[in-house]
């Protein structure tokens, strides 16, 4: 990316709102500020930001209604602040079609890795392009869309259909955490408990499945209450030209 990432930073708190502003400055990227959710969305066409930050507890609109808004013309990344514990508004927001969450009180670190994450998923795949992407790669792990296979370094990664199907809706939203109520539907077309329960089991095979040499496994994350998130692994494969 030849110019700094513009990000929208969309929150009511004046003090939170500075911090985040005097983070983004001494780190390089360009900023455009917005208080409430109508000016959100006046940055948000005008600026054509590379990630929206965007506290779901606004005066004046619900930030699920801004996400929905904002993702009827566009698949910029979004982070959600949210400032209470429960996982609920997280959840509601992610199935919306925001990208990842930060909970308040929030570090700059933490803050600036999200963006990190954000912004290397829209670097990776400019223009959804791994949508159509015969194969994909991502550290060691290559899926073989059109032959129905996973690798991980040349070996062949022994997967049962359902395993296959988690890894290629993960990959295919590779940065993104995914909901276990959105993932229970793309793979078994519903929602009950006992599904949300299955997924767990067939997640932990998978997980396993994916284990380097060295026993550690960094692709898929665990959000504990929440869903799962494939992570773009900057290494091995992926350097390749
Ligand atoms: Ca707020």
């Amino acid at each position: 990316m030849s110019n700094k990432p513009m990000i929208l930073v969309v929150e009511d708190d004046a003090a939170v709102r500075n911090l985040m502003a005097v983070t983004l400055e001494t780190q390089g990227y360009r900023y455009h500020l917005a208080r409430n959710g109508a000016e959100a969305m006046i940055e948000a066409t005008t600026h054509q930001p590379d990630v929206m930050l965007l506290d779901l507890g606004l005066p004046d609109m619900e930030g699920v209604e801004i996400i929905r808004k904002v993702r009827s013309w566009t698949n910029l990344p979004i982070i959600v602040i949210s400032a209470r514990s429960e996982d609920a508004d997280k959840v509601e927001a992610l199935d919306a079609g925001a990208d990842d969450y930060l909970t308040k009180p929030f570090s700059v670190d933490e803050m600036l890795a999200r963006l990190r994450v954000a912004l290397r998923r829209v670097n990776a795949d400019p223009q959804g392009a791994s949508q159509e992407a015969a194969v994909y790669r991502n550290g060691g792990l290559r899926i073989d869309y059109a032959a129905g296979c996973a690798f991980m370094g040349e070996a062949e990664i022994h997967l049962t259909p359902i395993e296959y199907k988690l890894l290629c809706l993960l990959a295919k939203n590779t940065g993104k955490v995914l909901t276990h109520n959105y993932i229970v539907k793309e793979i078994w077309g519903g929602c009950t408990a006992s599904e949300v329960g299955s997924l767990r089991v067939f997640m932990a095979m998978l997980r396993k499945k994916l284990q380097t040499g060295d026993g550690t496994q960094p692709y898929i994350q665990t959000h504990i209450g929440i869903g799962y998130r494939m992570l773009r692994v900057d290494r091995g494969a992926e350097d390749a030209p």
